[in-house]
């Protein structure tokens, strides 16, 4: 697992959800710090309210669109790369259980008990592509040593056996992750896939190119750099 910048360092940071990590100057003045409970709630009833996974719909149905429109220009080897937290899977259940905080061990157990639900609608992108005969990979923060039991949470909640499923190395300690993500889509690449999109929760998970197109799906909670 990365390191997560949270929403309670970023609000005392003064930063508003912004791609990936800027240094803000430090507020002079509390009153422009949205208070940090009142956020928690926002961020609840986002969810609860079916408005998260609404916009992760509109952003998986363009998705699906684009693949579409690429395939009638017949691609060689087609592929789609998904990250797997907050895009293939959702971590929001942990993240309300842990009042919006993380700590590596009880999130690394969640990971061990294969205990994250599918996040429907990348579900039904990837189900619906794969049928298209196009591969999907997946490219996770998640460390090597968790590889056996993330691809047993995917396949239980539905997901397409991967075409490839690329787990960031324990030796891999950069203060981002965009080296190593961007690293095997170009590797996917050089397999000779066409990398039609890249999807994830994080600007982080699509900085760096090697994908035709970038679809960026909601997440309020936390920041990876
Ligand atoms: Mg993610």
């Amino acid at each position: 697992m990365v390191m997560r910048v949270f929403l309670f360092s970023v609000l005392l940071a003064g930063a508003v959800v912004a791609p990936l990590v800027a240094r803000e100057p430090a507020p002079v003045s509390a009153s422009t710090i949205p208070n940090l409970d009142s956020v928690k709630a926002e961020i609840r009833a986002y969810y609860a309210s079916g408005n998260w996974e609404r916009e992760a719909s509109g952003v998986t149905t363009s998705a699906q669109a684009f693949v579409d429109a690429q395939l009638r220009g017949h691609p060689v080897k087609p592929a789609i790369v998904l990250d797997i937290d907050d895009t293939a899977l959702s971590d929001y259940g942990y993240e309300v259980s842990h009042d919006f905080g993380y700590d590596s061990r009880s999130y690394d157990a969640d990971i061990d008990a294969e205990a994250f639900p599918a996040i429907a609608p990348t579900l039904a992108l990837a189900r619906h592509v794969k049928s298209e005969g196009v591969a999907v990979f997946f490219i996770t923060g998640r460390r090597t040593p968790e590889r056996a039991v993330t691809l047993a949470n995917l396949l239980k909640v539905g997901y397409p056996k991967p075409d490839g499923l690329f787990m960031r190395p324990t030796s891999d300690h950069s203060s981002s992750i965009i080296p190593f993500k961007s690293r095997m889509r170009a590797y996917i690449q050089s397999e000779g896939y066409t990398v039609l999109l890249s999807m994830g929760d994080q600007w982080s998970d699509l900085r760096g190119g090697h994908a035709e197109r970038d679809f960026k799906l909601p997440n309020p909670m936390y920041l990876i750099p």
